[in-house]
């Protein structure tokens, strides 16, 4: 999709710190990190958000987690701990009109998730 962010990473015309790559799923290193670990897991397909995911995406969502799992372990964080987020919508303070999700680790994080 034009103009959206993580589409331009997806399709690598902005530069990115790929942590993992197949042909519907790409996770990179978030440019401002939360913590230690930061790494965002988006789709390649263009959804806006959670709102958007139809019957048909339900295999590649659901292989997210796996991902993420594979991620995790990659990481080193698997066994000590981390966040999974995905902001959906204006309350959430969703920046990347993307759907995408935050694997946040390497510290301890406390139990706050939100204000
Ligand atoms: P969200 O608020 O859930 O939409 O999160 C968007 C995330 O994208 C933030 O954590 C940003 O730091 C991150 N971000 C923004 N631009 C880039 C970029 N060019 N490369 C990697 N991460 C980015
Ligand atoms: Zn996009």
């Amino acid at each position: 999709m034009e103009d959206c962010l993580f589409c331009k990473i997806v399709n690598k015309e902005i530069p990115s710190s790929i942590v993992y790559e197949d042909d519907e799923i790409l996770a990179f290193k978030d440019i401002n990190p939360a913590a230690p670990v930061h790494i965002l897991v988006v789709t390649k397909k263009h959804l806006e958000s959670i709102k958007n995911i139809k019957k048909e995406d339900e295999i590649l969502i659901g292989r997210i987690f796996t991902v993420i799992n594979n991620i995790a372990v990659e990481q080193g964080i698997a066994d000590s701990g981390y966040r999974v987020v995905t902001n959906s919508g204006r309350d959430s303070g969703q920046e990347v009109k993307h759907l995408h999700f935050h694997i946040i680790g390497g510290k301890e994080l406390g139990s706050k998730i939100c204000k």
